[in-house]
């Protein structure tokens, strides 16, 4: 422990060492008499936190954090007493690493999903808390064999999903590797013994010929005058163990266990030695790479590629610069490392512009698992790179669309999109886009904006949160609109009326589990699709059946007439028959009876929603006799402009057809200015009935006009 104090007097000026010499003391007091699983002394890991971030060049406020990072869960110091001996910055940096702490992974994936949502809140805040965590995890993995086999599991599987995948997207290699290779480790530990003591194995039998290719490719450095370094670098093992699973190879079949890296001083003599490397050996097809011209999005750039030495041995070849090279250890990292590099400072900007966009959908998302998805996608996904007309690259997921690449310039280009071109040919929207394509958006601005099928388009999750948010946001009024005229007609679809389905309470049971902050969000939901109008229809009707049973039951009898001789039940005679009122069954109807105890049989509308929820043996089977002599009240719905207009249309209809209003009930929705209602018809038979609502609906002061459930 005395040795870091060493480095950390080397690394650092005066002012900043007397800082961290004070936070070194501080937590090796603080964690004095704790022990770690391992059995040493507890201090021990904070410090190797801290040396990490050395390593890694990070600066004194994130190592004094490092030192500080476990005293507030694990010691009686308090957030005052960091805040008083280090100050503010410290103090956050500490408070972000112990909430990172306490997220406790599980499986699920709304839980997940919240998980990550919280990592980004802390990286958006401020980066070096994920840097810390990263170390931390870094210790914890190398010691984890102290554990528990369950907690081992655990730890490495949450390493290999999460963290692993974050050192990975801020392009800290180094961390990155070494976390995979533990969790293969514990996670496939026969696999990875096997892996280990056999490249090694295999790497021993080949030291001289790589010794000889390096001095080969010196060779060819100094015959060019270009002054650079080249090393044989052992592939890391996870690496070589996806590579098998992924493409189902032996080991024998892998043949760049090791690569050999050239690492010059500018970007021309990369190309230069690139060239020669080529006349030297003959480059296998299919395996060059150019990622210093269009760089991974993790700002990785390396030129790659592997060729045929004249030992008959295949290598892999990285070239890259200095500067290159310290971006692809260290990635983010590297900002503070090589902080008097400009470009260095732009890259951060670049890797900070990717959480920043992540953070705006999370903006966007109510859905934790959209979430979820679209972070694990932009992680995962493999890549493909197109270019803009001005040859800028532009990377999107595999099997992107023009959709995809006009929504990552912008959204306002995606919203405006009216075609595109593809290698200057028109191409329709849907096109599925190729390495190298040179894709040309072609936007109009009297477009109304996305359509709906472009959520089916669209293959980058970052699209189809914009196109979302467009329907969400642009057209709330219209989706309003929609998502109540959705609901209304399934409402009436299933024999409800949505005004007695929609209570208050209803309402209520329903924002509960949906969390929808009042009707008109609930109704524009369903018009952009977030919700389906079935999950809600379903959801109500559930909850009006609960609430009430009663009245469902006293509905059979309320309204019945009495001792009918229109309707005969099958195989029984003299059976007291009433008319259901909560359907208002009229000849012609398909019909069923319902044996109440007691009260004979009341007949109801095969369809009426009231059926659904009884058993089916107290239900019998009856039919319309020619004895229809009786009336019968039926119910429609008429809509129009004003109550005014449809009562007048409604009543001279009535009146041509010889038949009775019983009751009208009107109302005026203010929002969409349009009027229904509610008729009692008396009449004979349902021809009557099909015969008021054709000519009702051939009226053009009507809009709409259907029976209703009662
Ligand atoms: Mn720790």
């Amino acid at each position: 422990m005395l040795e870091i104090l060493e480095r950390l007097e080397k690394t650092y000026n005066g002012k900043d060492y007397a800082m961290l010499k004070h936070a070194y003391d501080f937590s090796r007091k603080a964690h004095a008499n704790q022990k770690r699983a391992s059995g040493e002394e507890y201090f021990i890991h904070p410090c190797t936190v801290a040396g990490i971030l050395i390593d890694l060049g990070l600066d004194a406020a994130t190592v004094v954090a490092a030192f500080l990072h476990d005293v507030i869960e694990d010691t009686p110091v308090s957030e005052g007493d960091i805040k008083k001996e280090f100050g503010e910055e410290v103090l956050e940096l500490v408070v972000g690493v112990t909430k990172l702490d306490k997220i406790q992974f599980t499986s699920k994936e709304e839980e997940q999903a919240e998980n990550f949502r919280k990592i980004f809140v802390a990286m958006a805040k401020d980066i070096r808390v994920i840097i810390i965590k990263l170390a931390d995890r870094l210790h914890n993995m190398r010691s984890l064999n102290f554990l528990s086999i369950e907690r081992q599991q655990r730890m490495a599987r949450e390493t290999l999903e999460i963290y692993a995948p974050l050192a990975h997207r801020l392009g800290i290699s180094q961390i990155k590797c070494e976390l995979e290779d533990l969790c293969l480790k514990y996670l496939e530990p026969e696999f990875y013994e096997y892996l280990s003591t056999n490249i090694d194995e295999r790497l021993k039998a080949n030291v001289e010929l790589v010794d000889h290719v390096v001095d080969e490719v010196k060779t060819i450095l100094k015959e060019s005058g270009v002054n650079g370094d080249v090393y044989g670098r052992k592939k890391h093992l996870y690496s070589i163990y996806r590579k098998m699973k992924e493409r189902n190879k032996t080991l024998d079949q892998i043949y760049d266990l090791v690569a050999i890296r050239i690492i010059v001083n500018t970007v021309d003599e990369c190309y230069e030695v690139f060239g020669k490397i080529h006349h030297k050996w003959k480059p296998v097809p299919g395996r060059i790479k150019d990622y210093i011209a269009t760089p991974k999005p993790n700002m990785y750039r390396s030129l790659h590629t592997t060729v045929v030495t004249n030992y008959g041995k295949v290598f892999e070849i990285q070239i890259r610069t200095y500067e290159m090279n310290h971006a692809a250890e260290y990635g983010i990292a590297a900002h503070w490392k090589y902080k008097e590099k400009k470009n260095i400072a732009d890259d951060l900007d670049t890797r900070l512009t990717w959480i920043r966009e992540v953070m705006e959908w999370q903006g966007g998302l109510k859905d934790s698992k959209e979430f979820l998805n679209s972070l694990k996608g932009d992680i995962y996904s493999s890549e493909v790179l197109v270019f803009t007309p001005k040859g800028d690259v532009i990377s999107l997921p595999k099997d992107a669309t023009p959709l995809d690449f006009a929504y990552n310039i912008h959204s306002a280009v995606g919203n405006k999109c009216v075609g595109a071109k593809v290698n200057s040919k028109m191409v329709p929207l849907n096109t599925v886009l190729q390495v190298g394509d040179v894709v040309d958006i072609i936007t109009s601005q009297s477009s109304k904006g996305p359509s709906w099928d472009w959520l089916k388009i669209v293959k980058s999750p970052s699209a189809r949160v914009k196109i979302k948010q467009f329907f969400k946001r642009e057209m709330k009024d219209e989706n309003v609109k929609t998502g109540k005229i959705m609901l209304d007609a399934e409402a009436k679809r299933r024999g409800f009326n949505l005004s007695e389905l929609l209570t208050e309470e209803a309402f209520l049971q329903i924002s509960a589990r949906m969390s929808f902050n009042g009707q008109e969000e609930m109704f524009a939901s369903i018009g952009y699709g977030a919700v389906s109008v079935n999950q809600v229809i379903v959801k109500l009707i559930d909850y009006h059946r609960k609430s009430q049973p009663q009245q469902e039951i006293t509905k059979f009898f309320k309204t019945g007439k009495k001792g009918d001789s229109s309707v005969k039940v099958k195989g029984m005679a003299g059976l007291l028959v009433r008319f259901a009122g909560c359907c208002n069954p009229v000849p012609g109807d398909d019909i069923v009876g319902f044996i109440s105890r007691g009260h004979g049989v009341t007949v109801h509308r095969r369809d009426c929603p009231n059926l659904k929820q009884v058993e089916d043996d107290r239900l019998i089977e009856v039919s319309w006799t020619d004895n229809v002599d009786s009336v019968y009240n039926a119910g429609i719905k008429v809509v129009g402009n004003t109550q005014a207009e449809i009562l007048s249309v409604v009543a001279s209809t009535v009146a041509q057809f010889k038949l009775e209003i019983v009751s009208t009930n009107g109302r005026t929705d203010v929002k969409s200015n349009q009027a229904t209602v509610d008729f009692h018809i008396r009449l004979n038979s349902k021809d009557e009935l099909n015969n008021l609502i054709n000519k009702l609906r051939q009226d053009p002061k009507i809009l709409d006009v259907f029976r209703t459930a009662n």
